[in-house]
């Protein structure tokens, strides 16, 4: 089972995706993407309450 967590869910208007076989590789993807495109520090907890299974 694999996860993602689709970036628009906490960032209106952004088109990453972000997938992982663990939550923990979703998260670590999802940091150093928003380290390029974002705050981490205002999505990150948005982001662990937004990765899902797919
Ligand atoms: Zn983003």
């Amino acid at each position: 089972m694999a996860y993602k967590f689709d970036c628009i869910n906490v960032v209106p208007g952004c088109e990453g995706t972000l997938r992982g076989e663990t939550r923990d590789e979703v998260l670590r993807a999802a940091a150093e993407h928003a380290s390029h495109a974002h705050l981490p520090d205002e999505v990150g907890e948005k982001v662990k309450a937004s990765i899902v299974k797919e």
